[in-house]
């Protein structure tokens, strides 16, 4: 009898969609000892890297169903991927802790509350002297600002995470083509990706990681799947004032849903807006700034020096993400509208599984 290496040997997938989630497919999948095989004609407008980076793990309130499950194991998988990725970059680290922060009394007692019920000694209240306050109170001129810290969430940097992954499939000589899919079939138990220049692509599995795109490929009669566009928007600002230094600040943090990442002493990354849209609106700087009462005059004056978008997919009467056999050979790993770089690890396992057991 053959062993199951062998096979996995044999077995050749493709990959349709070269972002976070077609790249860590590709690791999990080359790891165990597939032959993989990546397309994508224009993986570097995708929102994989648009994204912040924030891994909001253990800070997540929910703790009890399949997001959860797949947060918990995303959490526990990520500190062995930074190892096995470090080979490949030393530099590559999740920055700890994360801070969420509110001036909302309401919600503040609801971060309290999920606390107290979950005595887990790396959720903490922020004290009101707590230096991390004091600097927040400082700068931003605000007094009302309570919250909590994770000391176990943080920050990867997505392009260098990106960065590291293509280097880490170089050096395995992951075939990548820069080519768009137009059709996806079944022939003689062979799946024929076609593209746009009318080229076939044979394989022994699909897997679908083109975000929003995946609908075109599937058939939407038998798989009755909607996405919605979410556009997300993020900016990095420059500030001019010899008061403040954006580097007293923690290293990331959330205030009233905006997630801020001070970058040097006078720049600072403001992120993400969810807009059912497909296209960024002007009044960006506004939607982003506006998360206090009163904006401080350094935050007003502020001058934008690199602003960005990415469009995600939300799916639409299901839960997010999407992971689903479709049928032999074919699977669909999207629908990652938020959270799809803390997501990654958890959700290749899913896929490697199901494939594992698809070729036993
Ligand atoms: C501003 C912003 C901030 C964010 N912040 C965070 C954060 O802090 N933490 C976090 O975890 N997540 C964050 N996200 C969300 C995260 O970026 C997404 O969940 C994640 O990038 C989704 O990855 P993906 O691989 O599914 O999609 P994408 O990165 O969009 O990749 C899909 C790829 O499929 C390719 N493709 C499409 N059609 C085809 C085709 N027919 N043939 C071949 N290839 C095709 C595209 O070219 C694209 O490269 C943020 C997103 C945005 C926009």
């Amino acid at each position: 009898m053959k062993s199951l290496k062998e096979n996995f040997q044999k077995a050749h997938i493709v990959i349709i969609g070269s972002g976070i989630i077609g790249k860590f497919n590709a690791l999990e999948l080359s790891e165990l000892g597939f032959k993989v095989t990546i397309i994508d004609p224009t993986q570097l407008q995708n929102s994989s890297y648009a994204a912040l980076g924030l891994l909001m793990g253990n800070m997540y309130q929910r703790r009890r169903g399949r997001s959860w499950d797949l947060r918990k194991e995303s959490i526990e998988l990520w500190p062995q991927w930074i190892t096995f990725l470090q080979k490949y970059n030393s530099e590559l680290n999740i920055k700890k802790p994360l801070i969420q922060l509110t001036t909302n009394e309401e919600k503040f007692k609801k971060l309290e509350k999920f606390i107290y019920e979950n005595n887990d000694q790396n959720l903490r209240i922020l004290e009101r002297d707590s230096i991390f306050i004091k600097n927040i109170n400082k700068a931003f001129q605000t007094k009302n600002i309570k919250g909590i810290i994770s000391l176990k969430d943080g920050r990867i940097n997505p392009f260098s995470l990106l960065q590291t992954l293509d280097k880490y499939l170089k050096h395995k000589k992951i075939s990548f083509s820069e080519v768009e899919i137009i059709k996806i079939r079944k022939l003689n138990n062979q799946w024929i990706s076609t593209t746009r220049n009318n080229e076939n692509i044979k394989s022994d599995m699909i897997i679908l990681c083109n975000s929003l795109k995946a609908i075109n490929l599937i058939d939407g009669i038998s798989h009755n799947i909607t996405l919605k566009p979410v556009l997300g928007q993020a900016m990095e600002i420059d500030i001019n004032d010899a008061e403040v230094d954006l580097l007293s600040l923690p290293k990331q943090f959330n205030i009233n849903g905006k997630n801020i990442i001070p970058k040097s002493k006078n720049k600072l990354i403001i992120g993400s807006t969810d807009e059912y849209s497909t296209k960024p609106e002007e009044n960006t700087f506004e939607k982003l700034t506006n998360f206090l009462d009163k904006r401080p005059n350094w935050l007003i004056k502020g001058k934008i020096s690199k602003k960005w978008y990415g469009i995600r997919s939300r799916p639409d009467g299901e839960p997010s993400p999407i992971m689903k056999n479709l049928e032999d050979g074919l699977i669909i790993c999207t629908g990652f509208y938020k959270n799809g770089i803390l997501l990654a690890p958890a959700c290749s396992k899913w896929v490697a599984n199901e494939i594992k057991n698809y070729f036993s």
